[in-house]
């Protein structure tokens, strides 16, 4: 059969470079700082085992059967309380259950979307938000970032010039980025939506690994204090606090939206696993959520310090990065031109590898750049990995 019986869509989506690039990772001695995975040993397998006996002993009946497009209502309640500790105020009924930030971007392009409609991303954005809305046939135009997140005085100039349809942004913690869009900027960015009447997806799967004590409150939170809620539909996930492979997230919306991403949810998959949904509401009534999150915050703070600290060491006068304030990924980018697409085949025979940052760009992508995930790494391993890359640079 020939593949040109595939769709057109299809044919636009390519096999995730990252994922051809690093399928080598898996070598034996191989350090990756490529996967952005969360670290399994943070898993909280006795508690996860505790909320799945309960699923099965007490919520048997659900856990087995079809349920509700929009989600386990109760389920649904917490997802509103832990909402509501981030400062966004919302009811169940704003609140849609999907299978991961994943599938909530797309069903949430498939809503929005219209070919041709412009989607403003940062440079750099998360790749896989890229994929989904090309294959929405959005264009893409793209903002700048720096250390304080996506230079919103860049989008004001644009939207000036540009009938928008929507940004998309990771603001606190970014991927692959790693900054964290400023209180200003955030509040400069909602009244921007509001005056020009644009949406704003904001992605927020990070936000509670947050190594500092301040508060970065969301766009959605912003919002509602500024009248422009119905401009902001928010998104997160259970993948990086709890266990991605549960495939639990949510989107918060307008009521306006909701019918749409209902019928859309529908369609898509009937409604997120029944014994996922039970598993994860049993997980939070067991009350262990918050210590697990201190870990987790704790390790990966560890992790973020040392990396810094060897980076610095061993590479601080080639490279530029800023310290992750959270979250699971430092960007970093060569004061002088350089191209780590290149660079990667040296690394690779030297033991070691990172994602270039090439990848993460809708247009003139920086081949200076590159993303390295310390969430899965040893201290030892990253004081190592420094190493080799500094062996690894020209001569
Ligand atoms: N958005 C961002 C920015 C992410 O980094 C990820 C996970 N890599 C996702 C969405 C998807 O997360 P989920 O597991 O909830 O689908």
């Amino acid at each position: 059969m020939s593949s040109q019986k595939l769709s057109h869509n299809v044919k636009r989506i390519h096999s995730s470079a990252i994922r051809d690039l690093l399928k080598h990772s898996k070598m034996e001695g191989v350090i990756s700082l490529g996967g952005g995975i969360p670290n399994p040993d943070l898993f909280d397998t006795e508690g996860l085992q505790i909320a799945m006996d309960r699923a099965l002993s007490q919520d048997g009946h659900n856990a087995f059967q079809y349920g509700l497009s929009e989600g386990d209502p109760l389920l649904r309640e917490a997802i509103c309380r832990i909402s509501a500790d981030r400062g966004i105020d919302c009811t169940p009924d704003d609140v849609v259950v999907t299978s991961g930030s994943q599938q909530s971007l797309d069903i949430l392009a498939r809503a929005l979307i219209n070919p041709g409609d412009v989607v403003v991303v940062e440079r750099p954005t998360y790749l896989a938000a890229l994929q989904v809305f090309q294959l929405a046939d959005a264009q893409f135009k793209s903002v700048g970032t720096d250390g304080e997140g996506m230079i919103v005085d860049e989008l004001a100039e644009l939207v000036k010039q540009t009938s928008i349809k929507a940004v998309y942004i990771v603001p606190t913690f970014g991927n692959p980025s790693g900054v964290t869009l400023s209180e200003a900027r955030r509040q400069q960015l909602v009244a921007l939506a509001k005056q020009y009447d644009f949406l704003i997806f904001e992605d927020d799967p990070y936000s509670e690994i947050n190594f500092t004590d301040q508060t970065f409150r969301p766009l959605k939170s912003h919002a509602q204090a500024m009248g422009a809620s119905e401009n902001v539909i928010y998104t997160s996930t259970f993948s990086k606090i709890l266990a991605p492979g549960a495939r639990v997230g949510w989107i918060t919306m307008p009521g306006w939206l909701k019918s749409s991403v209902v019928n859309l949810k529908q369609a898509t998959d009937l409604h997120t696993s029944a014994l996922s949904q039970s598993l994860t509401r049993h997980y939070l009534e067991t009350g262990r959520l918050p210590e697990q999150i201190r870990l987790i915050r704790a390790a990966y703070k560890q992790k973020c310090d040392a990396l810094c600290a060897v980076l610095e060491t061993e590479l601080g006068d080639k490279l530029h990065f800023y310290r992750p304030l959270g979250g699971m990924f430092l960007w970093a980018t060569f004061k002088e031109a350089f191209n780590t697409t290149e660079w990667l085949k040296t690394t690779l025979s030297n033991g070691v590898v990172y994602v270039p940052g090439e990848f993460f760009y809708c247009d003139n992508p920086d081949t200076s750049t590159l993303r390295i995930s310390y969430a899965s790494v040893s201290e030892t391993n990253l004081a190592l990995a420094a190493q080799r890359l500094k062996a690894s640079l020209p001569q």
